[in-house]
């Protein structure tokens, strides 16, 4: 089976979990603030501060602008929905702006039809790593006097004219992830050049307990990866996304991550040092990882059969990679599933973003609608072979058929 994603396991990463167990945390700070630094310097922020997640980053950024109750915010049609109930705990009134089909990400135009009188600040995202129209953006928040936060969740590395995502807005999160470019197992960084904004976050965090997030969330991930490399993971992947098990698995699995992310409703840990010396280590190897999976990734677009429409990523500038995502002109549920059959893993459907329109009572946005009844991910990560791509292509290729 081929799997959807993977994440790098590395010998040097398990030598620092090792180590982390005994190491004296007067340095915690010292390697932090070390870290915080590389990153501001590297987006081109006055300041960086390395949080608990980027869901923690988003909602420090929205409190610390001061939003709350009856404010409004809008937000991108097209998006992770675990990110709403976070808002909307504060009161918050979200808008939905529509997205373009082909970039998957809102527009100036798409964004301005939302703005009221009661819109207080504006999140936007670059989708799968792919640099929305940010510049533009950023023109008609700026003539609102409304700040605007970049979710650059799926971007970092990604250039606009010269400059990288996360620079341009008030403020932006990212995430450390496993599963994201610059992964310490769990943890996210805010980004901003707003010297009060900063402090606020800082003097937040800085009385978080130290705990132990990162050790058990390395461990967590360690044995998934194990055993989706290993051989029971074809007949087991059979079983568990088949159309039977698929929804209860997801559950079961969305609630085992979180018990595991949060410390099963414990309060937000502070970032620690090894989640520091991780994260700092593959940020020195962003550029090198964006440049390879970019080239992988057109090599793929390049051969998609005809029914599949790859994002178009380079409208406003150099992507940054994460996700290969695609339009297929089929059936959707019936191509996944045939996938599976072939050993080829294209997901269930709820792992590609979600569209959040509906669920916030924003009834015309077209874009999105379109978009999210054809998304589909095709396996692209780290290291995959080019023999893989080869493999994916010749199958979706037959498979277009059965599934048209
Ligand atoms: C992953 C992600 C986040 C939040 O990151 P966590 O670290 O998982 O909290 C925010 N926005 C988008 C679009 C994401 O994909």
């Amino acid at each position: 089976m081929i799997p959807r994603r993977r994440i790098a396991l590395r010998r040097d990463d398990l030598a620092d979990w090792l180590r982390a167990w005994k190491e004296d945390t007067a340095f915690a700070s010292e390697a932090i603030g070390a870290f915080e630094q590389v990153f501001a310097d590297r987006i081109g922020a006055r300041h960086a501060l390395a949080v608990a997640s980027g869901r923690d980053a988003l909602t420090l950024i929205i409190d610390g602008l001061g939003l709350g109750a009856g404010d409004e915010l809008i937000v991108p049609a097209y998006t992770l929905g675990e990110l709403l109930p976070l808002l909307q705990k504060r009161g918050l009134r979200l808008v939905a702006a529509d997205v373009d089909p082909r970039t998957f990400n809102v527009t100036p135009d798409s964004v301005r039809s939302r703005i009221s009188a009661n819109t207080r600040a504006i999140l936007v995202l670059h989708a799968f790593g792919a640099p929305c129209d940010i510049r533009g953006l950023c023109a008609l928040a700026d003539s609102y006097h409304i700040p605007l936060i970049e979710d650059c969740a799926h971007a970092p590395g990604a250039m606009i004219g010269g400059r990288l995502t996360g620079s341009f807005g008030k403020a932006a999160l990212f995430s450390l992830e496993a599963t994201k470019a610059i992964s310490s197992f769990g943890g996210g960084v805010v980004t901003t050049s707003d010297a009060t904004l900063a402090e606020t976050i800082a003097t937040k965090v800085s009385s978080r307990p130290q705990g132990n997030c990162a050790l058990r969330r390395i461990a967590f991930k360690w044995g998934e990866e194990l055993l989706v490399r290993s051989p029971l993971y074809g007949p087991l992947a059979r079983v568990l996304f088949s159309e039977k098990v698929a929804a209860s698995f997801e559950r079961f699995y969305r609630r085992t991550h979180s018990r595991v992310r949060s410390g099963d409703g414990a309060p937000q840990e502070a970032f620690s040092a090894l989640q520091a010396r991780l994260a700092q280590r593959r940020l020195k190897e962003l550029e090198t990882r964006n440049r390879r999976l970019n080239l992988l990734w057109q090599e793929l677009a390049d051969r998609l059969p005809e029914n599949f429409q790859a994002q178009r990523r380079d409208s406003f500038g150099t992507p940054a990679f994460y996700n290969f995502v695609a339009r297929f002109a089929g059936d959707t549920r019936r191509l996944r599933q045939a996938a599976h059959r072939r050993g080829i893993d294209l997901g269930i459907g709820s792992e590609v973003m979600d569209n959040v329109a509906p669920l916030l009572d924003t009834l015309d946005c077209p874009g999105v609608a379109e978009l999210f009844a054809s998304a589909v991910m095709i396996p692209l990560y780290d290291d995959m072979p080019r023999s893989r791509v080869e493999r994916i292509v010749r199958t979706l290729e037959i498979l277009q058929h059965e599934a048209a």
